[in-house]
């Protein structure tokens, strides 16, 4: 199977109503008759990604597409609540570690197919393909082996206000993108700006 599109799905249901759904979606789509979960990663709020189909299986997710793309489905429903920050964060590791794989795949919405809002209409059309490009300004970056810190705007980094060991007492360590000295080149550093000790969103 030639993976072109990796399509994003949100479950519809919201989190309040069940938080752990992969149980619930599997036996549904059995339902259906389709063997197993349609969708071959599930992640759930706690940003846990559970496995669903094998990646060289045709998923049941997107009418038309199954045969070229991947599917991933956030549990949530997107039409009135936002994914979880930890949702985001496991998409977007999801989502780099697929594309280094799958050269060339398009990052897509399942409402780019079909008549439907999925995965949800609070979220933005750039939203999935921000989280992997640089321009992710709720990213910091860390040189390793350094304790400077860094925001990303593009290719460009900026000094962040605050070193790693303040950081770390403070804030959410997990927004930290450690890059090794070869990776970190590809930057250029702008030292005359400063950006205070929040983060932009
Ligand atoms: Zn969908």
């Amino acid at each position: 199977m030639k993976i072109k599109y990796i399509i994003i799905h949100h479950s519809a249901v919201s989190r309040e109503k069940n938080s752990e759904q992969f149980k619930a979606i599997n036996n549904y789509h059995k339902r259906k008759g389709w063997g197993m979960i349609g969708y071959h990663f599930l992640i759930e709020p706690n940003g846990r990604i559970r496995v669903g189909r094998s990646e060289s299986q045709s998923g049941a997710h997107c009418i038309g597409r199954n045969y070229d793309s991947l599917g991933i489905c956030l549990t949530g429903n997107f039409d009135i609540e936002d994914p979880t920050k930890e949702q985001e964060k496991s998409l977007k590791i999801l989502l780099m570690d697929l594309l280094k794989g799958y050269k060339g795949a398009e990052i897509k919405y399942h409402r780019d197919f079909a008549v439907k809002t999925c995965p949800g209409r609070l979220i933005a059309d750039d939203w999935a393909k921000n989280l992997i490009n640089n321009n992710n300004t709720s990213m910091i970056i860390k040189k390793e082996n350094e304790p400077m810190l860094y925001v990303p705007i593009g290719n460009k980094l900026i000094h962040f206000n605050t070193d790693w060991p303040t950081y770390a007492k403070n804030f959410e360590s997990e927004m930290i993108i450690e890059l090794s000295e070869k990776e970190f080149e590809k930057f250029e550093v702008i030292t005359n700006v400063t950006i205070n000790n929040k983060l932009i969103r």
